[in-house]
């Protein structure tokens, strides 16, 4: 198993970009693809048959995600990413699998609807001083920018077209996932969700949180079932699910947005206080603002995520 996690997923050998501009969605899957600088610019060509130079990450039609260098495009794309980051999410389940290889416990925090853009803000406003503690890294996240199909990627270590989740409502992943991986070396994993089960994960213990406390999000009941767990598993799987409520509610710039992430930065801070083990945080998609272009001009649009663009496309991954 661990010999295969290596394989599916070259590591990068290109540095993540440095600065992010603000980007406009691009074009989904349909007609001409959209070319990602994560750097800069979106740029979007009828080129059928050109070559993307340099190291790229290509996403194909079918849901396969894949780095390659000078690539000669021959069918119509999703899209790509040029100076793509080191990381995607499907690292995730490598990475975890690896530290369980070594016999560490691991905490993957799963924050829903969590930009790179909107992390890199938060950060910058010293909002975040439990998040801005980790090591950081620019991740992609696997397309379409939906939960199901990003979760299955960051619990399987692979692509949508291998691990079978490729849109909404396929609830039974097609391959193990890093449970099933866990499982295989005798150690308990225990998952941590919201009021709905995204997908099937038979191999670890989960526990749905509806919002029993009429908060207005059940988060706060996901952070005490995961604190209350956490001595009797060694892969603690924490989803949360508010920031992207809130965005998707407000604004992915709205100041509710920006509490929700300050929140769970708190319990985020918590968990890894009590967590004697590796920590890895990562998201499944960013959120950009429907007609909008992130801008906090827009703060009181309501926000969306599915495109293939830098908004949705890129998120954090941060480790200890
Ligand atoms: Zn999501
Ligand atoms: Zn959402």
């Amino acid at each position: 198993m661990r010999k295969r996690m290596k394989t599916m997923l070259p590591r990068a050998v290109c540095a993540a970009a440095a600065l992010l501009m603000l980007l406009t969605a691009g074009c989904g899957a349909k007609g001409p693809y959209t070319v990602i600088d994560a750097s800069s610019m979106t740029e979007t060509k009828d080129v059928s048959a050109r070559t993307v130079e340099g190291e790229c990450l290509v996403y194909t039609e079918k849901g396969d995600v894949f780095r390659a260098e000078d690539y000669k495009v021959r069918e119509t794309l999703t899209g790509v990413i040029t100076d793509p980051p080191k990381r995607t999410v499907m690292d995730a389940a490598k990475q975890a699998g690896e530290w369980l290889d070594a016999g560490e416990r691991v905490m993957i925090i799963y924050i829903d609807g969590l930009g790179w853009q909107a992390f890199e803000r938060a950060v910058g406003d010293g909002a975040l001083p439990n998040l801005e503690k980790l090591s950081s890294e620019m991740c992609a996240s696997v397309y379409p920018t939906i939960t199901p199909v990003n979760y299955a990627a960051m619990v399987t270590g692979r692509p949508p077209a291998e691990n079978g989740v490729t849109k909404r409502g396929i609830h039974a992943i097609g391959c193990d996932t890093v449970f099933t991986y866990a499982a295989s070396l005798g150690l308990a994993s225990y998952v941590s969700e919201g009021d709905i089960q995204i997908l099937a994960l038979p191999d670890a213990e989960m526990e749905l949180s509806p919002d029993l406390n009429g908060s207005g999000t059940g988060d706060d009941e996901i952070f005490g079932c995961a604190m209350e767990h956490m001595s009797s598993c060694d892969l603690l799987f924490v989803h949360f699910h508010s920031v992207d409520d809130a965005s998707h509610e407000y604004s992915p710039v709205s100041e509710e947005a920006r509490d929700a992430l300050v929140t769970v930065d708190g319990w985020c801070g918590e968990l890894m206080s009590a967590w004697d083990g590796r920590v890895i945080i990562t998201s499944d998609h960013g959120q950009h603002v429907q007609d909008g272009t992130g801008d906090a001009a827009y703060a009181d649009r309501k926000g969306t995520h599915g495109d293939f663009a830098v908004s949705d496309i890129l998120v954090p991954y941060l480790t200890r």
